[in-house]
C-alpha cells in the first residue's frame, strides 16, 4: 500500500481524465509542488471512447471523428501539446449533409444546422419539406415567444415552433446522428441551449439566424478553421499525444478500480485495484462513465450513487467500409447522410470519411463509415461483427446503389458510450453537485455531466483537475 499526503487518483483514462492528468502534470512541474497523482485506467490503452486505427494507408475513426472548432478547449489543448500542425479542417469543396426522404437523399438546405433556414431560395426550392411544412414553419415568424418556465423536449420545440415535418424530418435525425438518442426525451436546455437563446432574443428562430447572419456577414473570419476539425493522423494523435508528456509512473492500465472507500480517519480514500493493489489518496477525479462512477460511489455515498445511475446512456456502432473508387459511382458531394426514423433502415447515419476528411484513405479508394444502434435500435449493436457488417452494406446498396465487394470492412462496439441528456438533466446534474460537495476530496469530469463534445470532456477534466488541487492542503 503507497501513502502520499498529497496524492490525487484520477480514474478512467479517457480525454476527461488524460486532459486532468495533463494539468495536474504541468501544475507539479510549474510550481514544483509537492503533490503527486497517479491515473488508472481499466483498459490497456488511454484514450476511451477516442480511437483511430491504420489499416495499410486507411485511417480508421472507431468512435469521434471531429470536434466543433467553436468550443476552444481542443485547439487549445493541441497548442499546449505541441501538435497544432496536426490540426486538420474539413473538405471545403464540399460541405453538405444530406437526409434520407422517401429512400432518396436530399440535401439539407443552407443554413439548417440549426434547425431554421436561413437561405430562402435554397429552402423553397429544396424539396425535403412539403408545401404545407413550409408553410407551417413559416408561421414560426408570427408565433409569439414561449412564456412558460417548465422545460421542453426538444421535440416539443421543434413542434411548436416549426412544425412535425421538420422534426421528423430534420431535427431527428440530425439529433440523433450527434446523441444516438431521440428528441422526445431529449433536454432541450442542456443540449441546444443556443435555440433557447434565439427565442428568448428574437421571438422567431428564423428572424434570429437570418439576423445572426448578418451580423457575421462581412466580418472577416479571424481563424484558420472549418466548423468541424479533425487531426491529420486522427484524433487519437489527441489521447496518445498527452500519454506520452507524462511521466511513465504516473499512470497505470490494464488495472481497472473495483471499489473506492473513505478512510476511517477521514485523511483520505482507499483505492483498490482489480490487480489487488490499494492506494491511499486524498482527492479523486471520477473521469469514468456515470454507471462506473455510480459503482464505486456505493460505499461512499449511496444517494449520489443512485442519482448517478439514473443518468442513461446507449450503444451505439460504427462500420468502416473501405472500396475501390472506380467501383462507386454515387457523387457523394458532401459529408454523408443522416436518416429520419419514419425511413425505418437499419443505419441511422453515414459518413463518407475520404470526402470529408483528405488523409483518410488512398487517392483510388473510398472509405464510407455507417451508425448503427442509438435509442431506437440499440438491440443491433449486439449483433456479430458479420452481420453488422451485412447490414451496413445492404443498406448502402438500397441508398447509394453500391454492390461492390468491400475491400474491407472494420467494426467498434461502443457498449453504454452515450449518455443521454434527458428532460431534467440540469436539475439533475445541481442535485449530483449538492451531494457531491458533502464528500469533500471527489470530483465528476466526463461526457455524462456538462456536454458530451471533446472539448466538453477536456473542460471538465482540467475544472476537476484544478479543483482537487485547490482541495489540498498548502
Ligand atoms: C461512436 C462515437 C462517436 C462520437 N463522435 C463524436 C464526435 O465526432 N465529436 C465529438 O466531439 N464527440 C463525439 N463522441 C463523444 C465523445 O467521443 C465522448 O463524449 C468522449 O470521448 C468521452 O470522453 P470521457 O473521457 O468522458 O469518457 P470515455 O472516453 O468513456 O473514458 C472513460 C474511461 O474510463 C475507463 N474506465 C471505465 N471503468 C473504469 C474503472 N473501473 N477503472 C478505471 N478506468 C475505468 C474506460 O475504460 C475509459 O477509458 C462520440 C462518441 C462515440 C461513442
Amino acid at each position: 500500500m503507497t501513502r502520499t499526503e498529497k496524492t490525487i487518483a484520477i480514474i478512467g483514462g479517457g480525454i476527461a481524465g488524460l486532459s486532468a492528468a495533463q494539468v495536474l502534470q504541468k501544475e507539479m512541474e510549474e510550481r514544483k509542488e509537492a503533490i503527486t497523482f497517479l491515473l488508472v485506467e481499466k483498459e490497456n490503452r488511454l484514450g476511451g471512447n477516442i480511437l483511430t486505427e491504420r489499416h495499410d494507408d486507411f485511417i480508421i475513426e472507431g468512435g469521434p471523428d471531429c470536434f466543433l472548432s467553436e468550443k476552444p478547449e481542443t485547439i487549445t489543448l493541441c497548442h499546449k501539446l505541441g501538435i497544432q500542425d496536426h490540426l486538420m479542417k474539413t473538405n471545403e469543396h464540399v460541405r453538405g449533409i444530406f437526409i434520407l426522404s422517401k429512400g432518396t437523399l436530399q440535401e439539407l438546405p443552407e443554413g439548417f444546422m440549426l434547425l431554421a433556414p436561413t437561405n430562402f431560395s435554397s429552402f423553397i426550392k429544396n424539396p425535403l419539406i412539403s408545401p404545407l411544412g413550409k408553410l407551417r414553419m413559416a408561421m414560426d415568424l408570427i408565433i409569439p415567444g414561449i412564456k412558460s418556465a417548465e422545460e421542453e423536449s426538444l421535440a416539443q420545440f421543434v413542434t411548436r415552433r416549426l412544425g412535425k415535418e421538420v422534426l421528423e424530418k430534420i431535427a431527428e435525425p440530425l439529433v440523433a446522428g450527434i446523441h444516438a438518442g431521440e428528441p422526445e426525451t431529449m433536454s432541450l436546455k442542456s443540449t441546444f441551449p443556443r435555440l433557447i437563446e434565439l427565442e428568448k432574443s428574437y421571438r422567431s428562430l428564423i428572424i434570429g439566424m437570418i439576423k445572426r447572419k448578418k451580423m457575421f456577414k462581412g466580418k472577416k473570419s479571424t481563424n484558420n478553421y472549418t466548423m468541424f476539425m479533425s487531426l491529420r493522423e486522427g484524433l487519437a494523435t489527441l489521447p496518445d499525444t498527452v500519454a506520452a508528456s507524462l511521466n511513465p509512473k504516473r499512470f497505470l492500465t490494464g488495472n481497472p478500480v473495483i471499489s473506492v472507500e473513505k478512510l476511517s480517519d477521514a485523511s483520505g480514500y482507499l483505492l483498490t485495484l482489480a490487480k489487488g493493489e490499494l492506494l491511499k489518496v486524498m482527492s479523486v477525479v471520477f473521469a469514468t462513465p456515470a454507471f462506473v462512477t455510480s459503482d464505486l460511489f456505493k460505499g461512499i455515498d449511496p444517494v449520489l450513487s443512485s442519482e448517478l445511475l439514473s443518468l442513461p446512456y446507449v450503444s451505439t456502432a460504427t462500420i468502416s467500409l473501405a472500396y475501390e473508387r472506380k467501383e462507386v459511382s454515387y457523387p457523394m458531394n458532401g459529408f454523408g447522410f443522416v436518416i429520419p426514423r419514419i425511413e425505418n433502415r437499419k443505419i441511422m447515419a453515414c459518413t463518407w470519411t475520404s470526402k470529408k476528411f483528405a488523409h483518410r484513405a488512398p487517392h483510388d479508394k473510398l472509405l464510407i463509415r455507417c451508425f448503427v444502434g442509438g435509442i431506437k435500435n440499440e438491440h443491433l449493436t449486439r449483433l456479430n461483427e458479420s452481420a453488422l457488417i451485412a447490414i451496413s452494406r445492404e443498406e448502402l446498396r438500397d441508398i447509394m446503389g453500391i454492390h461492390a465487394e468491400p475491400l474491407f470492412a472494420k467494426v467498434f462496439r461502443w457498449e453504454k458510450s452515450m449518455p443521454q441528456y434527458m428532460v431534467g438533466h440540469e436539475a439533475k446534474i445541481k442535485r449530483i453537485e449538492e451531494r457531491l460537495s458533502l464528500n469533500p476530496g471527489l470530483f465528476l469530469a466526463g461526457s455524462a455531466y456538462y456536454g458530451i463534445g471533446i472539448s466538453d470532456c477536456i473542460k471538465s477534466g482540467e475544472k476537476a483537475a484544478l479543483a482537487a488541487l485547490k482541495f489540498l492542503p498548502r
